[in-house]
């Protein structure tokens, strides 16, 4: 509580900065932001609209408040989830784990549309990741948090993962780990995609070296400066460890998502 007193009382002075300082901004165009919230630590995450490059399967667009996310989620990388008639079904055993078994699902088309905020900002309270999605890849594949479905155990789940570390449940392909096939092609530092409060999510290495959990937040990430954001930005990272894409929830305001 401390703390968010403290937030509160550095806005109501940075308001009455602000509205001191209101001539010099009389001329700039309205935007559609809120009258109490500030721009000038806010970053426009539309600049990484171009890095979802499997068009075929996710679109991005934006206007100035939000940014919208279509997905069909469909890998573009093999899979032994793929129905075997598509070129993409590649069969896969995993020969050094005994536990390993294949879901009983088969990648299918979905229709997700995530609208999240184009100048995400921190939230008052943090909200917990929903079970299904809770944010999209740049290959269009959905990110689920560290919870298994209802009944099962998660790390028995890493069992089902495929050769590129995904599984569907039901016909629905989704990550809880690090996206392999992304790394490896992107880079271990690369932006990987978003959460659904707009914060960036990238790989478990930054600048030359391994980010752990040790290394971030509750909500695991943090705040610097990435290739991207050289000015700097909260973001998420993929780690090693559970609980891997995010820890508690949302650091932000999280947007929504339909299906
Ligand atoms: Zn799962
Ligand atoms: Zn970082």
């Amino acid at each position: 509580m401390k703390k968010l007193n403290l937030n509160l009382i550095g806005l109501a002075f940075f308001s009455l900065m602000l509205f001191a300082c209101g001539t010099d901004d009389a001329d700039e165009i309205d935007d559609g932001m809120d009258d109490d919230e500030t721009e000038v630590d806010q970053v426009d995450i539309s600049t990484l609209a171009a890095k979802f490059y499997h068009t075929d399967a996710v679109s991005v667009t934006f206007d100035e408040t939000w940014v919208t996310i279509t997905s069909s989620n469909l890998p573009d990388h093999k899979s032994m989830y793929y129905p075997m008639n598509n070129p993409l079904y590649e069969p896969y055993d995993e020969p050094n784990n005994p536990d390993f078994k294949k879901n009983p699902g088969e990648i299918g088309a979905q229709n997700y549309v995530f609208k999240i905020p184009r100048y995400p900002s921190e939230a008052a309270n943090k909200e917990s990741t929903p079970m299904g999605p809770m944010g999209v890849s740049i290959n269009s594949i959905v990110f689920f948090n560290q919870e298994a479905a209802p009944g099962d155990d998660i790390l028995e789940e890493l069992n089902t993962f495929d050769q590129y570390e995904g599984h569907p449940a039901g016909d629905a392909y989704h990550y809880h780990i690090e996206p392999i096939w992304l790394t490896e092609n992107k880079g271990s530092d690369a932006f990987l995609g978003f959460l659904l409060d707009g914060f960036p999510v990238y790989g478990p290495m930054e600048n030359g070296k391994i980010i752990t959990n040790d290394d971030l937040d509750d909500y695991h990430g943090h705040t610097s400066a990435t290739a991207d954001f050289p000015d700097g930005i909260y973001h998420y990272h993929i780690t090693e460890d559970l609980p891997w894409i995010n820890g508690d929830g949302f650091y932000g305001e999280a947007g929504t998502i339909t299906q």
